[in-house]
């Protein structure tokens, strides 16, 4: 069998590269022929490019250099690059020689390296997470065995403190774990016809005492149409609830009121909670439901702290992902100052 031409075997490579990007150039790095996916790169018709210098198509140095190594060295030259509308797609790159040129093989990592940045970033957040409590238990439990407080008072006051401390790390690690769950999608929901009052009721009930100690009345909306249920697992849903409340209670001020309530919107039901708190900034209304996403922590009275638990960031994260596996969703109507009212909303159960 003869050897293929380079025309030859870049026909065959683009046949089979599916998305990849590939293109042939000649000795000099111009143009010889380029796929349909290198045109929508170059932002110009494919056809057009032939002909063009390598850089002058795709402006990319790191690019160049690629060919150009391949060519000087006569082997397959490897590495990637940042291409397309301003740069913002990554590739890997494969330079591959030929006779009388190169083809070159582009694939698109833009998605990969995306995920491998969130990924750093939830590390790194969970890392600063624990870090906080941790340095503080460290730093109390010092102090207690040096024997520097001897003070009965302040013993108690310090074993306090290392408890508060250990019940958010707790807390912290019930919630990764809860959303790591969720968000893996290995939640099997125990779907069933509830009355949202019921929902409701059971919402207030385990609110009551915390609001209570931090001085927040909790009120019950008037109950709408007694025949509307809801189709959603009551344990989730509760869940999702609960965590509403818990913000609402925790950024209302002293003496706030806090109303839970539930309404039929079309085919969904959706259970809502209001405050008159001090509600969320504009700049951050858009990111609030993201894991780890909080406004500033110093918003919250750290003296009231013990009962709320800390404030990680990941409860509207989790509220928003029972939401979704629900075939529901979250929102919010808030305003600085003035207050809040965070919603879910799940199917409404046929009749
Ligand atoms: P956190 O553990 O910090 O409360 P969440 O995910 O529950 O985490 O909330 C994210 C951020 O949204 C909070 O840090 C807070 O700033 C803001 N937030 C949530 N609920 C309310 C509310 N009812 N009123 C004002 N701000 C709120």
């Amino acid at each position: 069998m003869s050897e293929p031409t380079p025309a030859e075997a870049f026909a065959a490579l683009l046949a089979r590269r599916g998305d990849d990007l590939v293109v042939l150039v000649d000795d000099f790095l111009r143009i010889a022929s380029a796929g349909p996916e290198a045109g929508v790169l170059a932002e110009r018709d494919a056809d057009s490019l032939r002909g063009m210098s390598l850089i002058a198509a795709f402006g990319s140095a790191a690019l160049d250099g690629l060919a150009r190594r391949a060519i000087s060295a006569g082997v397959v030259a490897s590495g990637e690059a940042d291409l397309g509308h301003l740069n913002a797609r990554r590739f890997a790159v494969d330079a591959v020689p030929v006779r009388g040129g190169l083809v070159l093989s582009l694939h698109d990592i833009s998605a990969l390296r995306r995920i491998e940045r969130v990924r750093r970033d939830f590390v790194a957040n969970i890392g600063h997470e624990l870090r906080t409590p941790l340095t503080s238990i460290k730093l109390l439990a010092e102090t207690l065995s040096s024997g520097a407080v001897d003070d009965p008072a302040t013993m108690r006051d310090f074993s306090t403190q290392v408890e508060r401390e250990a019940d958010h790390l707790a807390q912290l690690v019930d919630e990764l774990l809860d959303l790591s769950t969720i968000e893996s999608g290995a939640t099997t929901l125990s779907l069933e016809a509830l009355d949202p009052e019921e929902v409701v009721a059971s919402c207030l009930e385990r609110i009551g005492p915390v609001a209570e100690r931090r001085d927040v009345r909790v009120v019950r909306l008037p109950r709408r149409d007694a025949s509307v249920r809801a189709w959603a697992d009551p344990a989730r849903l509760g869940q999702a609830l609960l965590n509403l409340a818990h913000n609402a209670v925790k950024y209302s001020h002293h003496g706030g009121e806090v109303r839970i309530g539930w309404e039929p919107i079309g085919d969904r039901v959706r259970f809502s909670v209001a405050d008159d708190g001090i509600g969320v900034p504009d700049a951050h209304k858009e990111r609030i439901f993201e894991r780890f996403y909080k406004v500033d922590r110093s918003r919250v009275r750290q003296k009231d702290d013990t009962q709320l638990g800390g404030s990680a960031g990941l409860g509207l994260a989790i509220v928003r992902h029972i939401a979704e596996a629900h075939g529901g969703e979250v929102g919010m109507a808030t305003e600085e100052g003035v207050g809040s009212t965070f919603w879910i909303e799940v199917p409404r159960a046929g009749d």
